[in-house]
């Protein structure tokens, strides 16, 4: 019974998101009130930025985007790690660019001469899909940071206290290789790795073997350098470089020519940013990572403290995935999104807890996904079942500057877009006058967009050849010739009730009805046993005469999606 009106409150769901920016707000209270609330994300524009790498950017705006709706100054900073080397040439791409390994990434070119450098030609991709996505960041290139002297002060800190930072640092050290399993992680273990060849340099005072900071060489821009002596009063540092043979002199003071390894390099960039909130992959947070030593260092070098940590797992995907091969098979935002609605990209993402693997479908499993995705549009609706499922709804539909994010005026579901799309092989007008006769309503094109393209896209790129539909050309004289009795009455009474112009409703009852008819019952009566067989039978026949396979797409649409005339056709009528 109700309440005489003053029903309980209904509790406020929670999820994650509440919980990381809970710890992130506190994180920032304890530097201070009123700060702006910085939550972070770093990506290596060193390849493809793939479904996996994502999840960075995503974890990152959506704990952003629930601290701007509680009300308090936030801003996504995001990090191009466009100063780290490049480190290996990937297949596909010319064996040359070989001569630029160990050089930043912004200064390496575009092998397909479409960007202004190897970094750029993969951020630019990335960038269009986020901001399909709706995610808005304050982006910084690391390159532009270092070389316009940014961090001076924090490199001349880190290298004055580089005995302090390499006590942390050997504390983790362990003789056992290490398995990189991310960008950063392989940057870190080569950092370590180079150093650990450097002991056996001779001439080398042991104590510059470990040395916080790298020198790009001035002559060849390589990073293939060996500290060869430092002086702390003039922070002169003198390096060799290994592969070009250049001797030089850089003043850490004056000039900005490399950059700390990447172990210090993280955790300067919290002290700098004010980060208050940064995931990673969670292999970043396990006993030795750059997460768990950043931490240490942070505090030990820059009386900082570490952001608020969230560890994330592995994204993949499923299903056919159809990919150029110069792009690493590995699919990507871009790819994802010529199928798949901008929110329910995001939805997967935010559904799920970061430590939750999971697959991006690109196949079959998209249909299932847009009927979840309509159901649980419908179920929003209802302000009594706001659950934690409504408030994943609710983060990926909208952000707090775009509003909702674009989704059709005129919901079809995705199964019968792909199912006419497929039959039809059509344009979108053709797709949309039929959807209008299979029960979907609607003025313009337009109005089904963003979806009907996306379905027409999945049906001509991801669905395989074997599972698609395809309508005679011709009819099947051979099989017409060879009907049955039963199959001569069925198709008889359908074609003498069939009308010229075919809509969903009538023309479902007439071919559930046909076998009916033919057994002397009404169109409306229950099917028998018998009558139940007959339609296995006379289904399988349609099928057989119109898209020669036992099987197909609903035949009511496609009966619709064919026509009367074509279908009068096919069944030799
Ligand atoms: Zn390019
Ligand atoms: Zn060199």
């Amino acid at each position: 019974m109700a309440r005489g009106g003053t029903a309980s409150p209904k509790q406020t769901p929670t999820d994650w998101v509440t919980r990381a920016a809970d710890d992130a707000i506190r994180h920032a209270q304890r530097l201070g009130s009123d700060r702006l609330i910085t939550c972070a994300s770093g990506a290596s524009p060193s390849g493809p930025i793939h479904l996996g790498n994502l999840r960075e950017f995503l974890t990152v705006h959506f704990v952003a985007e629930e601290i701007r709706r509680r009300g308090l100054p936030v801003r996504h900073l995001h990090s191009w790690d466009d100063y780290d080397r490049f480190r290996k040439v990937p297949a596909g791409v010319d064996p040359s660019w070989a001569d630029h390994i160990g050089r930043p990434l912004s200064a390496v070119p575009d092998p397909w001469d479409c960007h202004t450098s190897w970094a750029e030609h993969f951020k630019a991709p990335l960038q269009a899909a986020l901001a399909e996505l709706g995610v808005e960041m304050e982006e910084v290139s690391q390159t532009e940071r270092y070389r316009a002297g940014a961090y001076r002060e924090q490199i001349l800190t880190a290298v004055e206290q580089r005995g302090n930072i390499e006590r942390v640092l050997s504390r983790y050290r362990t003789k056992s290789a290490p398995v990189a399993e991310t960008e950063e992680e392989a940057a870190s273990l080569e950092d370590s790795v180079a150093n650990d060849e450097d002991d056996g340099v001779a001439g080398q005072d042991p104590a510059l073997a470990r040395f916080p900071y790298k020198p790009y060489c001035r002559d060849c821009g390589r990073d293939t350098t060996t500290v060869t002596s430092y002086d702390d009063e003039s922070t002169d540092l003198a390096y060799s470089c290994t592969v070009c043979g250049f001797e030089g002199v850089t003043n850490l003071a004056t000039q900005d020519e490399g950059k700390l390894v990447w172990k210090v390099d993280w955790p300067m960039r919290w002290s700098v940013e004010g980060v208050d909130f940064e995931p990673g992959g969670v292999d970043h947070a396990t006993p030795g990572s750059s997460y768990t030593v950043g931490k240490e260092l942070v505090k030990e070098i820059y009386d900082g403290r570490a952001p608020s940590f969230v560890g994330y797992s592995f994204v993949g995907a499923g299903g056919q995935v159809k990919m150029s091969s110069s792009r690493g098979g590995v699919p990507t935002a871009a790819d994802a999104l010529k199928i798949l609605e901008a929110p329910i990209l995001r939805w997967l993402y935010v559904r799920r807890q970061p430590k939750q693997a999971f697959n991006v479908d690109f196949g079959a499993e998209v249909v299932r996904l847009y009927d979840e995705w309509d159901a649980l549009s419908r179920k929003a609706t209802d302000p009594a079942k706001r659950d934690a499922q409504v408030l994943a709804f609710e983060r990926a539909s909208a952000t707090a500057s775009a509003g909702l994010l674009p989704t059709p005026d005129v919901v079809v579901p995705f199964r019968v877009l792909s199912s006419v799309a497929d039959v039809t092989a059509g344009s979108a007008e053709q797709i949309s006058r039929i959807v209008s006769h299979v029960g979907h309503e609607h003025e313009t094109v337009e109005e089904l967009e963003p979806r009907l393209g996306k379905a027409m896209t999945w049906t001509a790129e991801f669905v395989p050849s074997s599972d698609r539909t395809t309508v005679r050309t011709s009819p099947d004289a051979e099989r017409l010739a060879a009907l049955s009795e039963d199959e001569e009455l069925w198709l008889a009474q359908l074609l003498d009730r069939m009308p010229d112009e075919l809509d969903l409703a009538p023309i479902t009852e007439l071919i559930y009805g046909v076998p009916k008819l033919t057994r002397g019952l009404g169109v409306d009566d229950a099917p028998t046993e018998q009558v139940k067989a007959d339609q296995k039978e006379f289904f399988r026949l349609l099928y057989n005469l119109l898209v020669d396979a036992d099987r197909g797409p609903r035949l009511p649409t496609l009966f619709v999606a064919l026509g009367s005339a074509r279908v009068r056709a096919l069944l030799g009528g």
